[in-house]
């Protein structure tokens, strides 16, 4: 099922995103455990991320296909320009087709591990609308693209990020997920702005991340350039040798932002789960969204 139509539906369209896992153990543990303590959640899809330069390309696929045959739960696969000509992304999008994937979150990518900036691949493409519109056009698959409530971390001006989420809607992304953030107010900004000044009319939903320490949260809000405002910095500095109270930290802060946004009217909330559960069955049970 297209994405798009998940989206459609009156009750709030819950969301888990997922990395391959690195090894056969992992794997294996993503399937015998995490996949089915999710799916007594109730989720209306998964997608599975695609590491930087290709590299998962096989497990991302490979995960995907298990999410939707062996569970029965859709799965979006994501997919990234990063050292890709446009020959290799067809090749990549033959193969999902091949296997009945629908759905297809369009990125650039980030640098591959050990480079801090993006080159363009020869033959492929510089940035995310360019590689939506090469998914729209062949017809076989459900698009979506990523946007940024504070602005893309490389981009100076976030309004100008905003019409750059918007030329990916006009390049045929069918909803846009975003980045994580702990504002809510910055996503309803981003959102009044992509709505009301751009005309933007596709699902724009929330993407959530809940904490599992203090350092990873600091490292990730750090390198994607989202703010912690000074009272939770303290709070998580506080609690930085209890990564339990952490955790549980995040679960209230989660909890309350998406209250916040689905009472605003927000079509769902993403989870970036990390491949674990507890704190996302605890945001979700908090919201009362459990299917069970
Ligand atoms: C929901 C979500 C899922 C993600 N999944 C993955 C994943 O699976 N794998 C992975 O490697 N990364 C993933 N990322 C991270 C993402 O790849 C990075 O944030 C990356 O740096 C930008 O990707 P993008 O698709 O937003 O790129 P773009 O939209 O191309 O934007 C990148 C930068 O270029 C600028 N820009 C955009 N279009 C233009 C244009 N036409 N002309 C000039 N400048 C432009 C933007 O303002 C921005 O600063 C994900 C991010 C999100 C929010």
């Amino acid at each position: 099922m297209r994405i798009l139509q998940l989206y459609d539906k009156p009750e709030p369209t819950i969301s888990f995103e997922f990395f391959p896992p690195k090894s056969a153990e992992a794997e294996a543990t993503l399937f015998t455990e995490t996949v089915p303590s999710l799916q007594e959640l109730g989720p209306s899809f998964i997608s599975v991320t695609y590491g930087a330069g290709g590299g998962t390309r096989a497990t991302t696929l490979r995960v995907v296909d298990r999410i939707r045959k062996q569970f029965g739960i859709e799965a979006m696969a994501h997919l990234t320009c990063v050292g890709s000509t446009r020959d290799m992304l067809a090749a990549v999008l033959d193969e999902a087709h091949s296997l009945g994937i629908e759905n297809i979150l369009a990125l650039r990518g980030d640098p591959p591990k050990g480079a801090t900036t993006f080159h363009m691949t020869e033959g492929g493409f510089g940035h995310a609308n360019e590689l939506v519109a090469f998914v729209k056009s062949q017809g076989r698959f459900g698009v979506g693209a990523a946007c940024y409530p504070e602005g893309h971390v490389e981009c100076s001006d976030k309004k100008l990020d905003w019409d750059r989420a918007a030329a990916k809607v006009d390049a045929g992304a069918e909803f846009l997920i975003s980045q994580l953030f702990y504002d809510h107010r910055d996503f309803l900004e981003m959102e009044d702005y992509l709505r009301n000044n751009r005309k933007v009319t596709v699902p724009i939903v929330p993407g959530v991340l809940p904490f599992l320490t203090a350092e990873q949260i600091k490292r990730f809000t750090a390198l994607c350039g989202a703010k912690l405002a000074d009272g939770l910095k303290k709070k998580l500095e506080a609690l930085a040798h209890d990564d339990e109270a952490v955790r549980r930290l995040g679960v209230e802060v989660c909890s309350d932002i998406c209250r916040k946004l689905l009472d605003h009217g927000v079509p769902g909330i993403h989870f970036y789960c990390l491949n674990r559960v507890p704190s996302c069955r605890e945001i979700v049970n908090n919201l009362g969204l459990a299917s069970t």
